[in-house]
Protein backbone atom coordinates (compact mmCIF):
# COMPACT_ATOMS: atom_id res chain seq x y z
CA UNK A 1 0.00 0.00 0.00
CA UNK A 2 1.00 3.44 -0.75
CA UNK A 3 1.97 5.94 2.11
CA UNK A 4 1.85 9.59 1.82
CA UNK A 5 5.03 11.66 1.51
CA UNK A 6 5.64 13.56 4.96
CA UNK A 7 8.59 15.78 3.78
CA UNK A 8 7.59 18.33 1.02
CA UNK A 9 10.80 18.48 -1.22
CA UNK A 10 11.10 21.85 -2.14
CA UNK A 11 10.60 22.18 -6.48
CA UNK A 12 13.83 23.50 -6.38
CA UNK A 13 15.53 21.72 -9.70
CA UNK A 14 16.78 24.45 -11.85
CA UNK A 15 20.51 24.34 -12.68
CA UNK A 16 21.38 20.49 -11.45
CA UNK A 17 25.31 19.49 -11.39
CA UNK A 18 25.96 16.87 -13.80
CA UNK A 19 29.62 15.05 -13.31
CA UNK A 20 30.52 12.75 -16.03
CA UNK A 21 31.80 9.02 -15.28
CA UNK A 22 33.88 8.69 -17.93
CA UNK A 23 34.28 5.23 -18.78
CA UNK A 24 35.03 4.21 -22.52
CA UNK A 25 32.44 1.34 -22.65
CA UNK A 26 29.17 3.14 -20.78
CA UNK A 27 29.90 6.30 -19.74
CA UNK A 28 27.10 8.12 -17.36
CA UNK A 29 26.00 10.54 -15.36
CA UNK A 30 26.15 12.11 -11.86
CA UNK A 31 23.27 14.46 -11.57
CA UNK A 32 23.17 16.39 -8.55
CA UNK A 33 19.88 18.70 -7.79
CA UNK A 34 17.71 19.46 -5.06
CA UNK A 35 14.33 18.56 -5.99
CA UNK A 36 15.58 15.93 -8.33
CA UNK A 37 13.59 13.32 -7.02
CA UNK A 38 10.52 14.90 -8.37
CA UNK A 39 12.19 14.84 -11.58
CA UNK A 40 13.22 11.28 -12.34
CA UNK A 41 10.73 10.85 -14.91
CA UNK A 42 12.39 13.55 -17.08
CA UNK A 43 16.16 12.92 -16.35
CA UNK A 44 15.43 8.54 -17.24
CA UNK A 45 13.66 10.44 -20.95
CA UNK A 46 16.75 12.49 -21.15
CA UNK A 47 19.03 9.63 -20.85
CA UNK A 48 17.44 7.85 -23.55
CA UNK A 49 15.07 5.11 -21.30
CA UNK A 50 11.90 5.07 -23.65
CA UNK A 51 8.54 5.79 -23.12
CA UNK A 52 6.85 2.61 -21.56
CA UNK A 53 9.85 0.85 -20.65
CA UNK A 54 9.20 -1.18 -17.64
CA UNK A 55 10.71 -0.53 -14.37
CA UNK A 56 10.82 -1.92 -10.96
CA UNK A 57 11.74 0.32 -7.95
CA UNK A 58 13.58 -1.33 -5.20
CA UNK A 59 13.68 0.24 -1.96
CA UNK A 60 13.28 -0.08 1.79
CA UNK A 61 10.51 0.44 4.08
CA UNK A 62 12.19 2.98 5.74
CA UNK A 63 12.76 5.51 2.65
CA UNK A 64 9.05 4.34 0.66
CA UNK A 65 7.19 5.85 3.52
CA UNK A 66 9.02 9.34 2.68
CA UNK A 67 9.74 9.08 -0.82
CA UNK A 68 8.31 6.23 -3.05
CA UNK A 69 4.82 8.56 -3.65
CA UNK A 70 7.01 11.33 -5.41
CA UNK A 71 9.03 9.27 -7.03
CA UNK A 72 6.01 6.65 -8.79
CA UNK A 73 4.38 9.89 -9.99
CA UNK A 74 7.47 11.38 -12.01
CA UNK A 75 7.57 7.80 -13.32
CA UNK A 76 4.07 7.77 -14.38
CA UNK A 77 4.03 11.11 -15.38
CA UNK A 78 6.97 10.94 -18.40
CA UNK A 79 5.21 7.46 -19.25
CA UNK A 80 6.87 4.79 -17.35
CA UNK A 81 5.43 1.38 -16.36
CA UNK A 82 6.61 1.05 -12.68
CA UNK A 83 6.24 -1.28 -9.94
CA UNK A 84 7.59 -1.24 -6.11
CA UNK A 85 9.39 -3.19 -4.35
CA UNK A 86 9.77 -2.58 -0.76
CA UNK A 87 12.35 -4.44 1.02
CA UNK A 88 13.57 -4.44 4.91
CA UNK A 89 16.12 -2.07 5.84
CA UNK A 90 19.05 -3.21 7.73
CA UNK A 91 22.56 -4.44 6.62
CA UNK A 92 21.44 -8.08 7.32
CA UNK A 93 18.99 -8.03 4.74
CA UNK A 94 21.98 -7.76 1.96
CA UNK A 95 21.25 -11.32 1.65
CA UNK A 96 20.97 -13.82 -1.63
CA UNK A 97 17.22 -14.57 0.07
CA UNK A 98 16.99 -10.48 -0.77
CA UNK A 99 18.47 -10.84 -4.12
CA UNK A 100 15.92 -13.67 -4.83
CA UNK A 101 12.79 -11.22 -3.41
CA UNK A 102 13.71 -9.01 -5.73
CA UNK A 103 14.06 -11.94 -8.78
CA UNK A 104 10.72 -12.47 -7.83
CA UNK A 105 9.27 -9.09 -8.51
CA UNK A 106 11.46 -8.81 -11.61
CA UNK A 107 9.34 -11.90 -12.82
CA UNK A 108 5.91 -10.94 -11.34
CA UNK A 109 6.25 -7.50 -13.45
CA UNK A 110 7.74 -9.30 -16.52
CA UNK A 111 10.73 -7.35 -16.90
CA UNK A 112 12.37 -7.43 -20.23
CA UNK A 113 15.84 -7.63 -21.53
CA UNK A 114 15.01 -3.62 -22.26
CA UNK A 115 13.66 -2.93 -18.74
CA UNK A 116 14.95 -1.68 -16.12
CA UNK A 117 15.24 -1.37 -11.99
CA UNK A 118 16.05 1.48 -10.10
CA UNK A 119 17.16 1.37 -6.46
CA UNK A 120 16.09 4.00 -4.29
CA UNK A 121 17.75 4.48 -0.77
CA UNK A 122 21.00 3.87 0.97
CA UNK A 123 23.93 1.46 0.11
CA UNK A 124 22.32 -1.69 1.29
CA UNK A 125 19.17 -1.29 -1.31
CA UNK A 126 21.37 -0.08 -4.10
CA UNK A 127 24.21 -2.77 -3.35
CA UNK A 128 21.30 -5.63 -3.70
CA UNK A 129 19.70 -3.88 -6.27
CA UNK A 130 22.12 -2.96 -9.11
CA UNK A 131 23.25 -6.91 -8.33
CA UNK A 132 19.90 -8.05 -9.03
CA UNK A 133 20.10 -6.47 -12.22
CA UNK A 134 23.37 -7.80 -13.11
CA UNK A 135 22.15 -11.80 -12.41
CA UNK A 136 18.48 -10.70 -14.32
CA UNK A 137 18.29 -11.85 -18.15
CA UNK A 138 22.36 -11.83 -17.85
CA UNK A 139 22.00 -8.23 -17.13
CA UNK A 140 19.68 -5.53 -17.51
CA UNK A 141 19.86 -1.82 -16.86
CA UNK A 142 20.26 -0.04 -13.39
CA UNK A 143 20.05 3.36 -11.87
CA UNK A 144 20.87 4.48 -8.97
CA UNK A 145 19.03 6.79 -6.84
CA UNK A 146 20.78 7.36 -3.39
CA UNK A 147 19.00 8.58 -0.18
CA UNK A 148 22.16 8.24 2.33
CA UNK A 149 25.41 10.35 2.08
CA UNK A 150 27.28 7.40 2.01
CA UNK A 151 25.37 5.94 -1.04
CA UNK A 152 25.48 9.25 -2.81
CA UNK A 153 29.30 10.43 -2.95
CA UNK A 154 30.65 6.46 -2.52
CA UNK A 155 28.24 3.19 -3.06
CA UNK A 156 25.82 4.49 -5.44
CA UNK A 157 28.83 5.49 -7.91
CA UNK A 158 31.65 3.38 -9.50
CA UNK A 159 28.95 -0.30 -9.85
CA UNK A 160 29.79 -2.39 -7.20
CA UNK A 161 27.33 -4.63 -6.34
CA UNK A 162 26.71 -7.50 -4.08
CA UNK A 163 25.16 -8.73 -1.20
CA UNK A 164 27.04 -10.70 2.34
CA UNK A 165 28.00 -13.97 2.69
CA UNK A 166 28.28 -15.73 6.15
CA UNK A 167 31.87 -15.88 5.30
CA UNK A 168 31.88 -12.45 5.13
CA UNK A 169 30.74 -8.98 3.81
CA UNK A 170 30.17 -8.66 0.19
CA UNK A 171 31.65 -12.10 -1.06
CA UNK A 172 29.26 -12.23 -3.77
CA UNK A 173 29.00 -9.85 -6.50
CA UNK A 174 29.97 -8.32 -9.42
CA UNK A 175 30.59 -5.00 -11.68
CA UNK A 176 27.47 -3.84 -13.02
CA UNK A 177 27.48 0.58 -13.84
CA UNK A 178 24.77 2.23 -13.55
CA UNK A 179 23.04 3.92 -16.37
CA UNK A 180 22.54 6.93 -14.38
CA UNK A 181 23.13 8.74 -10.71
CA UNK A 182 20.51 10.63 -9.44
CA UNK A 183 20.94 12.53 -6.13
CA UNK A 184 18.22 14.87 -4.58
CA UNK A 185 20.25 16.40 -1.66
CA UNK A 186 17.09 17.29 -0.03
CA UNK A 187 16.54 13.47 0.79
CA UNK A 188 19.33 13.86 3.74
CA UNK A 189 16.83 15.95 5.45
CA UNK A 190 15.29 12.68 6.41
CA UNK A 191 18.64 10.72 7.50
CA UNK A 192 19.27 10.12 11.24
CA UNK A 193 22.43 12.73 11.89
CA UNK A 194 24.40 9.51 13.18
CA UNK A 195 24.06 7.87 9.59
CA UNK A 196 24.83 11.83 7.79
CA UNK A 197 28.20 11.90 10.25
CA UNK A 198 29.39 8.89 8.93
CA UNK A 199 28.93 9.50 5.26
CA UNK A 200 30.95 12.34 5.76
CA UNK A 201 33.93 10.02 6.91
CA UNK A 202 33.88 8.92 3.06
CA UNK A 203 34.17 12.86 2.42
CA UNK A 204 37.00 13.28 4.36
CA UNK A 205 38.45 10.61 2.85
CA UNK A 206 37.69 12.46 -0.82
CA UNK A 207 40.22 14.94 0.15
CA UNK A 208 43.02 13.14 1.81
CA UNK A 209 43.11 11.20 -1.08
CA UNK A 210 43.36 13.14 -3.76
CA UNK A 211 41.01 16.52 -3.17
CA UNK A 212 42.81 19.56 -0.94
CA UNK A 213 40.43 22.13 -2.28
CA UNK A 214 37.49 19.56 -0.40
CA UNK A 215 39.54 19.24 2.56
CA UNK A 216 40.54 23.02 3.19
CA UNK A 217 36.88 24.03 2.26
CA UNK A 218 35.52 21.30 5.19
CA UNK A 219 38.44 22.78 7.51
CA UNK A 220 36.75 26.28 7.18
CA UNK A 221 33.45 25.12 8.15
CA UNK A 222 32.75 24.52 12.11
CA UNK A 223 29.68 22.75 11.90
CA UNK A 224 30.26 19.73 9.61
CA UNK A 225 28.65 16.93 12.21
CA UNK A 226 24.82 18.92 11.44
CA UNK A 227 23.69 19.17 8.03
CA UNK A 228 21.15 21.73 9.07
CA UNK A 229 23.57 24.43 9.37
CA UNK A 230 25.33 23.42 6.18
CA UNK A 231 23.69 24.93 3.60
CA UNK A 232 22.40 23.97 0.53
CA UNK A 233 25.85 25.64 -1.40
CA UNK A 234 28.17 24.01 1.16
CA UNK A 235 26.17 20.59 0.46
CA UNK A 236 25.96 20.92 -3.17
CA UNK A 237 30.23 21.61 -3.25
CA UNK A 238 30.49 18.69 -0.65
CA UNK A 239 29.09 16.27 -2.95
CA UNK A 240 30.16 17.69 -6.39
CA UNK A 241 33.93 16.91 -5.16
CA UNK A 242 33.22 13.79 -3.58
CA UNK A 243 31.28 12.52 -6.89
CA UNK A 244 33.62 13.84 -8.85
CA UNK A 245 36.81 11.85 -6.99
CA UNK A 246 35.15 9.10 -6.99
CA UNK A 247 34.40 9.65 -10.82
CA UNK A 248 37.90 10.08 -11.61
CA UNK A 249 39.15 7.24 -9.86
CA UNK A 250 36.41 5.10 -11.47
CA UNK A 251 37.18 6.31 -15.17
CA UNK A 252 41.03 5.11 -14.49
CA UNK A 253 40.20 2.12 -13.35
CA UNK A 254 36.80 0.56 -13.43
CA UNK A 255 37.44 -2.56 -12.12
CA UNK A 256 40.03 -2.16 -9.53
CA UNK A 257 42.88 -3.57 -10.92
CA UNK A 258 45.15 -0.60 -9.79
CA UNK A 259 44.38 2.91 -9.07
CA UNK A 260 41.09 2.22 -7.77
CA UNK A 261 42.75 0.26 -4.15
CA UNK A 262 42.92 4.15 -2.78
CA UNK A 263 39.51 4.35 -2.40
CA UNK A 264 40.25 2.18 0.26
CA UNK A 265 42.51 4.76 2.52
CA UNK A 266 41.18 3.93 5.98
CA UNK A 267 39.84 0.74 5.31
CA UNK A 268 42.05 -1.87 5.82
CA UNK A 269 42.01 -0.64 9.87
CA UNK A 270 38.16 0.08 9.53
CA UNK A 271 37.17 -3.35 8.54
CA UNK A 272 38.95 -5.16 11.29
CA UNK A 273 37.16 -2.77 13.44
CA UNK A 274 33.97 -3.50 11.93
CA UNK A 275 34.84 -7.12 12.18
CA UNK A 276 36.34 -7.61 15.77
CA UNK A 277 34.03 -5.06 17.30
CA UNK A 278 31.14 -7.11 15.59
CA UNK A 279 28.92 -5.96 12.96
CA UNK A 280 26.77 -3.24 14.06
CA UNK A 281 28.89 -1.73 16.69
CA UNK A 282 30.16 1.14 14.13
CA UNK A 283 29.15 2.26 11.19
CA UNK A 284 30.73 1.72 8.20
CA UNK A 285 31.61 5.18 8.23
CA UNK A 286 32.51 5.63 11.92
CA UNK A 287 34.57 2.70 11.57
CA UNK A 288 36.76 4.37 8.23
CA UNK A 289 37.18 7.26 10.71
CA UNK A 290 39.22 5.32 13.30
CA UNK A 291 40.84 3.37 10.51
CA UNK A 292 41.53 6.98 9.30
CA UNK A 293 43.70 7.51 12.54
CA UNK A 294 45.84 4.15 12.60
CA UNK A 295 46.73 4.43 8.84
CA UNK A 296 47.64 7.94 9.75
CA UNK A 297 49.64 7.14 12.39
CA UNK A 298 51.15 4.30 11.11
CA UNK A 299 52.42 6.44 8.27
CA UNK A 300 53.67 9.32 10.75
CA UNK A 301 55.85 6.37 12.55
CA UNK A 302 57.05 5.19 9.18
CA UNK A 303 58.18 8.87 8.57
CA UNK A 304 56.06 9.35 5.14
CA UNK A 305 53.34 11.79 6.70
CA UNK A 306 54.16 15.01 8.57
CA UNK A 307 52.58 14.95 12.19
CA UNK A 308 50.92 18.10 11.53
CA UNK A 309 49.26 16.39 8.75
CA UNK A 310 47.82 13.80 10.71
CA UNK A 311 46.72 16.30 13.19
CA UNK A 312 44.67 18.17 10.79
CA UNK A 313 43.00 14.79 9.68
CA UNK A 314 42.48 14.48 13.03
CA UNK A 315 41.05 17.77 13.71
CA UNK A 316 38.22 17.70 10.92
CA UNK A 317 36.84 13.78 11.96
CA UNK A 318 36.58 14.94 15.64
CA UNK A 319 35.04 18.43 14.46
CA UNK A 320 32.72 16.38 12.26
CA UNK A 321 31.69 14.01 15.39
CA UNK A 322 33.07 10.76 13.97
CA UNK A 323 34.77 8.55 16.74
CA UNK A 324 39.00 8.79 16.24
CA UNK A 325 39.62 6.72 19.68
CA UNK A 326 40.90 2.94 18.89
CA UNK A 327 38.38 0.77 19.96
CA UNK A 328 39.16 -2.19 22.62
CA UNK A 329 40.81 -4.71 20.39
CA UNK A 330 44.25 -6.51 20.90
CA UNK A 331 47.02 -5.66 18.05
CA UNK A 332 47.45 -9.02 18.38
CA UNK A 333 44.21 -10.02 17.16
CA UNK A 334 43.99 -6.98 14.73
CA UNK A 335 47.38 -8.93 13.16
CA UNK A 336 45.72 -11.97 12.55
CA UNK A 337 42.57 -9.86 10.97
CA UNK A 338 44.69 -8.01 8.71
CA UNK A 339 46.01 -11.38 7.17
CA UNK A 340 42.75 -12.92 6.31
CA UNK A 341 41.12 -9.49 4.48
CA UNK A 342 39.32 -10.27 1.30
CA UNK A 343 42.16 -7.76 -0.66
CA UNK A 344 45.64 -9.81 0.59
CA UNK A 345 47.24 -10.41 -2.31
CA UNK A 346 50.15 -13.31 -2.34
CA UNK A 347 50.03 -12.78 1.46
CA UNK A 348 51.03 -9.29 1.46
CA UNK A 349 48.61 -6.93 2.86
CA UNK A 350 47.81 -3.61 1.32
CA UNK A 351 47.80 -0.41 2.68
CA UNK A 352 47.06 3.60 1.55
CA UNK A 353 49.16 5.72 3.21
CA UNK A 354 49.09 9.10 3.15
CA UNK A 355 51.89 10.93 1.80
CA UNK A 356 50.44 14.55 2.55
CA UNK A 357 47.00 16.11 2.17
CA UNK A 358 45.70 15.39 -1.04
CA UNK A 359 47.86 12.74 -2.04
CA UNK A 360 48.36 9.13 -0.86
CA UNK A 361 50.17 5.61 -2.15
CA UNK A 362 49.66 2.09 -2.04
CA UNK A 363 51.80 0.38 -0.25
CA UNK A 364 52.47 -3.90 0.68
CA UNK A 365 55.83 -3.99 2.20
CA UNK A 366 54.44 -2.88 6.01
CA UNK A 367 55.74 -4.95 8.47
CA UNK A 368 52.99 -6.28 10.53
CA UNK A 369 55.18 -5.75 13.51
CA UNK A 370 55.32 -2.02 12.59
CA UNK A 371 51.55 -2.39 12.87
CA UNK A 372 51.35 -3.58 15.98
CA UNK A 373 53.49 -1.27 17.97
CA UNK A 374 51.82 1.47 16.16
CA UNK A 375 48.34 -0.21 17.70
CA UNK A 376 49.97 -0.38 21.07
CA UNK A 377 51.35 3.03 21.28
CA UNK A 378 47.68 4.11 20.13
CA UNK A 379 46.50 2.58 22.42
CA UNK A 380 48.69 4.29 25.39
CA UNK A 381 47.67 7.19 23.84
CA UNK A 382 44.05 6.81 24.12
P1 LIG B 1 21.90 1.79 4.57
O1 LIG B 1 21.58 1.58 3.19
O2 LIG B 1 21.68 0.69 5.53
O3 LIG B 1 21.14 3.09 5.09
C1 LIG B 1 21.31 3.51 6.43
C2 LIG B 1 19.97 3.71 7.12
O4 LIG B 1 19.36 4.91 6.67
C3 LIG B 1 18.96 2.60 6.85
O5 LIG B 1 18.25 2.34 8.02
C4 LIG B 1 18.04 3.23 5.80
O6 LIG B 1 16.76 2.67 5.83
C5 LIG B 1 18.02 4.67 6.23
N1 LIG B 1 17.76 5.65 5.18
C6 LIG B 1 18.26 5.68 3.93
N2 LIG B 1 17.95 6.84 3.32
C7 LIG B 1 17.23 7.55 4.21
C8 LIG B 1 16.65 8.84 4.18
N3 LIG B 1 16.82 9.68 3.15
N4 LIG B 1 15.94 9.25 5.26
C9 LIG B 1 15.83 8.44 6.34
N5 LIG B 1 16.39 7.23 6.45
C10 LIG B 1 17.10 6.80 5.39
O7 LIG B 1 23.44 2.21 4.76
P2 LIG B 1 24.44 3.06 3.86
O8 LIG B 1 25.41 3.63 4.82
O9 LIG B 1 23.76 3.94 2.90
O10 LIG B 1 25.17 1.94 2.98
C11 LIG B 1 25.93 0.91 3.57
C12 LIG B 1 26.07 -0.20 2.58
O11 LIG B 1 26.72 0.29 1.41
C13 LIG B 1 26.90 -1.37 3.08
O12 LIG B 1 26.23 -2.57 2.79
C14 LIG B 1 28.18 -1.28 2.28
O13 LIG B 1 28.78 -2.54 2.05
C15 LIG B 1 27.71 -0.65 1.01
N6 LIG B 1 28.74 0.08 0.26
C16 LIG B 1 28.87 -0.20 -1.06
C17 LIG B 1 29.82 0.46 -1.81
C18 LIG B 1 29.95 0.19 -3.27
O14 LIG B 1 30.90 0.66 -3.92
N7 LIG B 1 29.02 -0.53 -3.86
C19 LIG B 1 30.64 1.44 -1.21
C20 LIG B 1 30.45 1.70 0.14
C21 LIG B 1 29.51 1.02 0.86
Amino acid sequence: MQKTCSLKLEDAYQSPRRIPVELSKQPYEIIIGKGALHRIGEELLKAGIKKGVKILVVTNNDVAVLYSDIFLNSLIASGYDPNLLIIQAGEEQKTPESIALIHDAAYSAQLERGSLMIALGGGVVGDMTAFAAATWLRGISVVQVPTTLLAMVDAAIGGKSGVNHQGGKNLIGAFHQPKLVLIDPSTLKSLPEREFRAGMAEVIKYGVIGDPILFDLLEKHSQLHNLMVLGDELLGEILSHSCSAKARIVALDEKEGGIRAILNYGHTFGHVVENLCGYGTWLHGEAVSIGMIAIGELAVQLGCWSENDANRQKRLLVKTGLPTAWPEINPEEVCIALQGDKKVKDRKICFIVPKKIGSVEIRDDINLIAVKNCLFKIIQAN
